[in-house]
């Protein structure tokens, strides 16, 4: 059989750690993954009880066993450009180097390992290899998958097998960026009681932010942790000039028990007295539930084991929320080598996650 695969198959009978290293070697930077979307797709479709979907380079597949449970397993295939680290690398102490090694072809790995080793699971099973993760949201071939085909991702409860350090980490947090202005009128700064500086007129808000006492609100077990920052300030158009514009750049990071509206009416609410001429929103994702109080979800975690963190930083689970499917990630990267160099996964986190999965899909 391993004499009939070609430099452009992929042999599913590899265990996790092999089959890692074969999806390192094969380079797919994002924008350049139909190679492997190609060798995806067709190793799936010679898994009888799978169906293949395709959408662009996005693959999806699916098991139609009637069962009373839908779960999505989501990975990306991209990844970001090669650093002089592939091919891949197993070095003695079971530690696989590579670009892709931990963000994420050892979830995607551990993905098509389920796909191909567990044909009755016990809830039906959806599949999602998706492009385009590592570069501007509106390439992100999830989002496009959820706006062509949003039938493709119906479920019940998600995993994305983003590295998360063999952890579930749940929800995630929504980000919302606002530019608030302040106006004045310019003036020569030998004469500034001719003008009026807008640079001054933002000390009400950086003072508003500097008193700020973000929630920690508690949702289904997990703490999250807001923050509401200025990440930016300019103002100024010369040494001798006074300024008649000045702007802040707020990020604000929310918790999943407010939407989109609420996040931002909170926002506009803050500085509402603070002499804000104009306010604009300048980029806004919203936050996913982890749904952790979900059935499938439940076993997922006595399946898995440990404890659930929450998810601070913005992911693909957020598409998963705005569908209706709350989602966690759970992966054997190392979120923290992620598009590093030195980027490596230990192998026995890939078998760890691999395990797991199965042990919850077919208990
Ligand atoms: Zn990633």
């Amino acid at each position: 059989m391993v004499g009939a695969m070609t430099e452009s198959t992929l042999d599913l009978t590899l265990d996790g750690p092999a089959l890692t290293a074969r999806l390192v070697d094969f380079p797919s930077v994002s924008g350049q993954e139909k190679e492997l979307a190609d060798a995806i797709e067709a190793a799936l479709r010679t898994l009888p009880h799978l169906t293949v979907d395709r959408h662009g380079n996005n693959v999806v597949a699916r098991t139609h066993l009637g069962r009373a449970e839908r779960v999505v397993l989501a990975g990306h295939i991209d990844t970001v450009p090669i650093a002089d680290n592939v091919p891949s690398r197993l070095d003695d102490d079971g530690v696989l180097w590579g670009c892709g090694t931990s963000d994420m072809k050892s979830g995607v790995a551990v993905q098509l390992r389920i796909a191909a080793t567990v044909p009755e699971p016990n809830r039906d099973l959806t599949f999602v290899f998706y492009d385009n993760e590592e570069v501007a949201a509106h390439l992100n071939g999830l989002g496009h998958v959820a706006e062509a085909h949003p039938d493709w991702l119906a479920g019940d409860f998600a995993v994305l097998l983003e590295g998360s350090d063999a952890e579930v980490e749940g929800g995630c947090q929504g980000t919302l960026r606002v530019f608030l202005r302040t106006e004045g009128e310019r003036s020569h700064s030998a004469r500034s009681w001719m003008g009026s500086n807008a640079i001054h007129a933002a000390a009400p808000i950086l003072a508003r932010l500097a008193a700020y006492e973000p929630r920690r609100p508690v949702i289904d077990g997990l703490e999250y942790h807001e923050g509401l920052n200025a990440v930016r300030i300019e103002g100024g158009v010369a040494n001798n000039v006074i300024p008649d514009a000045c702007t802040v750049v707020v990020n604000y990071r929310y918790a999943p028990d407010r939407t989109a509206e609420e996040a931002l009416a909170h926002v506009r609410e803050v500085f509402a007295d603070c002499g804000v001429a104009e306010f604009v929103v300048d980029d806004h994702s919203g936050a996913a539930m982890p749904g952790l109080s979900h059935p499938a979800a439940k076993a997922f975690m006595a399946a898995v084991g440990g404890t659930a963190r929450p998810k601070f930083g913005w992911t693909d689970v957020s598409r998963f929320g705005s569908l209706g499917v709350p989602a966690v990630n759970y992966g054997p990267g190392d979120p923290l080598l992620a598009h590093k160099r030195d980027e490596h996964v230990r192998t026995d986190r890939i078998t760890h996650c691999e395990e797991r999965l199965r042990s919850w899909l077919t208990g």
